[in-house]
């Protein structure tokens, strides 16, 4: 019998949340983002952990670009982002020192720097850490997937838009789920639709249905659509808490 691996960093965390997507664009980290953000206003202790090497857009969101990490004695320190100490950040944005720097590395490097994230951060004690992964099913997810594997309870949030073409990829995802026995927690469908701010009329920008579709189909739970809304755009690119200044707007309902 394998020896249980030592939860490390993990002992205090109570639960795991990967948040992954077909491909890039879709809103996974957007997702991410308002998850986390949603969860510490609903008064939970939080912690996001951002390991979308290619794209780490999470610092930018939450207005936490430029912040330094720090060595502890039990390893990174990870960003607070609240006077309380309840929404913390890891990001590999902290440590490249030129954006594009992770896009060259190979694959090698990529996936001791994903192990290395997951087990030396020092988070605490946290009720979710939710994890924003690169985009598709790549070594990465892989190494990602197997960092975190000894820790349970561990689920997946999958990310898609309401496209054909999206769908498909997802399908794919799903499929890197069941064979790497990752539980699916459900299907969000993004910029599901369009609501006009003049008349309220709701226009399907690209189709509608298809996250619900795949997820029937999958036999994963359907979680909800959120609706492009401009107001969580501008909020993401000033990085502002879109939870709690703009409750009135299409997609609060959803994301919360
Ligand atoms: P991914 O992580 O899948 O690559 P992002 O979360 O970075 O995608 O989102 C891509 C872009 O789309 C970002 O500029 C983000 O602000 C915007 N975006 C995502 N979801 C929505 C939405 N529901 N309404 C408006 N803009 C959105």
């Amino acid at each position: 019998m394998e020896a249980a691996a030592d939860p490390g960093n993990l002992a205090g965390v109570r639960h795991i949340i990967l948040v992954l997507s077909g491909k890039g664009g879709v809103g996974k980290s957007t997702v991410s983002t308002e998850l986390a953000l949603a969860l510490r206003h609903a008064g939970k202790k939080v912690g996001i952990l951002d390991v979308d090497l290619c794209g780490p857009s999470i610092p930018r969101m939450l207005g936490a670009q430029g912040r330094a990490v720090h060595q502890c004695d039990r390893g990174w320190a990870p960003v607070f982002l609240d006077q309380e100490q309840s929404l913390s950040l890891m990001s590999v944005g902290f440590l490249l020192e030129k954006p594009d720097e992770a896009v060259v590395w190979r694959g090698p490097k990529k996936n001791a720097l994903i192990k290395q994230f997951v087990s030396d951060v020092a988070w605490g004690e946290l009720d979710y850490l939710v994890v924003d992964t690169p985009p598709g099913t790549s070594d990465e997810h892989m190494a990602t997937v197997e960092a975190l594997r000894p820790h349970q309870p561990l689920g997946a949030l999958v990310v898609t838009t309401p496209q054909a073409v999206s769908v498909g990829d997802v399908r794919r995802e799903l499929t890197f789920c069941r064979k790497t026995g990752l539980r699916v927690m459900g299907v969000v469908e993004n910029m599901s639709g369009f609501t006009c701010p003049h008349c309220a009329e709701c226009t399907s920008v690209f189709s509608r249905g298809g996250g619900e579709e795949l997820a029937q189909l999958a036999g994963v739970p359907f979680l909800g659509s959120v609706p492009l809304d401009p107001e969580l755009m501008r909020s993401l690119e000033e990085g502002h808490d879109f939870i709690q200044e703009f409750p009135g707007s299409p997609a609060f309902a959803a994301l919360t």
